[in-house]
């Protein structure tokens, strides 16, 4: 049972430059799986395709069974998603925004739970606009959780967080581990990749340069 199969995905963007070439990984259900590599090896790129949101040039791609071409509201819900830019932060309180999104999903997690999962608890009633980057890097995470997702994906979570929130996070992300989310992170910290996956594949510029047990894995990174 996979919830994510990836085949010999390629992605040329427009003005050329070949950011995948040719990548293929399988993620099982309830396994927390990285993608691990430098930056501009295609991380994001392979994220973005399997959300929906960017459109691949070829290869084989299943998101929970579904073509993400093809992939409609209900497909989205069963989705967590955070990406790496999530642009202008709004007005709205910290609660505010995650109400909202709540109100989005069928079965969404309480609000202010989620809020102190992240460690926000003390900003619930702040906007958003005023949070410093690694606190809205938190929300971005609070935001990615709240609909109970049964795949969650997180790209780079922990950029700009400090040693104690990291650790904070990676609680957390073992929380949902124990629930049976099914996990895929991108990162260029071998250590992270080490502390919450089983499986990772290395990508070093489009391509897969190894892919196993992180174990196995070490020396490579
Ligand atoms: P596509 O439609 O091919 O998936 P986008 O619409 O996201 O690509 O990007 C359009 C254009 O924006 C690209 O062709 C490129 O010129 C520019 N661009 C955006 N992000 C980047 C980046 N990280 N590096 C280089 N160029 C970029
Ligand atoms: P990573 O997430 O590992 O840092 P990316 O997927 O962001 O890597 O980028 C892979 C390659 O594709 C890089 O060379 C980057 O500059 C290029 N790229 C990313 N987004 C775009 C875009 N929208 N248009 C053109 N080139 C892009």
């Amino acid at each position: 049972d996979h919830v994510v199969r990836v085949e010999n995905l390629r992605k040329t963007y427009r003005g050329g430059v070949e950011a995948l070439r040719g990548v293929s990984f399988d993620i099982r259900r309830g396994e927390t799986f990285a993608v691990l590599g430098p930056n501009g090896a295609g991380k994001s790129t392979v994220i973005e395709i399997l959300e929906g949101y960017r459109d691949r040039t070829s290869g084989e791609v299943r998101v929970l069974g579904v073509d993400p071409h093809r992939g409609g509201l209900d497909w989205k819900a069963r989705l967590g998603i955070v990406l790496q830019n999530t642009g202008e932060a709004p007005a709205a309180t910290v609660r505010e925004m995650l109400a909202h999104f709540a109100s989005f999903y069928p079965r969404p997690r309480d609000v202010d739970e989620v809020i102190a999962s992240v460690g926000l608890t003390e900003k619930t009633t702040v906007s958003v606009r005023k949070l410093s980057g690694g606190q809205r890097r938190r929300v971005d995470v609070a935001l990615g959780i709240i609909g109970r997702p049964e795949l969650l994906f997180l790209d780079e979570p922990t950029t700009g967080f400090d040693p104690e929130v990291r650790r904070q996070f990676w609680d957390l992300i073992r929380r949902l581990q124990g629930e049976g989310t099914s996990i895929l992170l991108t990162t260029h910290y071998l250590d992270e990749a080490a502390e919450l996956a089983e499986r990772a594949a290395i990508i070093v510029a489009g391509e897969v340069a190894s892919v196993g047990r992180i174990d196995d894995l070490g020396g490579a990174g």
